[in-house]
């Protein structure tokens, strides 16, 4: 059986590390942020809010499991101001993690998973309220990562059997 950790690493993650998702830092005042709808996506994807559910049928679905293992890409941004080239990491990012939690759930391991930006059956880990940095402390993880370098991160929360 391959650990998550093995996994991770063949698929290319930067990054990864596990906490038990009662440390998880939940800050319900995030949704003001999906409200703003700078990404456009607010009340207009049905896995985005509202329509996804509120801050609280989304913490409890974390918090019905024990861990959180918490993934990360790291990339290099040539300009900060170009959207489609952000997209297209996020969606390798998601991509990546999808068949993290497939490989997981061929293993029997299976849980709820939070993407780095919504997909078609996944939630951005902001409709969460989940506070990211603070995750990252948590995880001992590096959260900046310098002038033209961006991370995202993505969360498969599971119960080991
Ligand atoms: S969950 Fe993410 S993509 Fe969806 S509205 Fe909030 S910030 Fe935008």
């Amino acid at each position: 059986m391959k650990s998550l950790e093995m996994i991770a690493e063949e698929l290319g993650f930067s990054d990864t590390s596990s906490t038990p998702t009662y440390q998880i830092k939940f800050v319900p005042e995030y949704r003001k942020y999906c409200e703003d709808n700078v990404c456009g996506n607010y009340d207009k994807l049905p896995t985005c809010p509202p329509g996804c559910g509120t801050f609280e049928q989304l913490r409890d679905k974390v918090m019905a499991y024990e861990t959180a293992f918490v993934m990360k890409t790291l990339w290099t941004v040539e300009d900060f101001q170009d959207s489609k080239a952000f997209k297209e990491m996020k969606f390798q990012h998601n991509k990546i993690t999808k068949e993290l939690v497939r490989q997981a759930g061929e293993q029997g391991l299976v849980g709820h998973m939070i993407t780095a930006g919504p997909t078609a059956d996944t939630s951005c880990i902001s409709a969460y309220c989940i506070d990211v940095s603070e995750l990252a402390k948590t995880c001992n993880m590096e959260y900046f990562c310098g002038d033209n370098k961006v991370a995202f991160f993505s969360v498969f929360c599971y119960t080991a059997k």
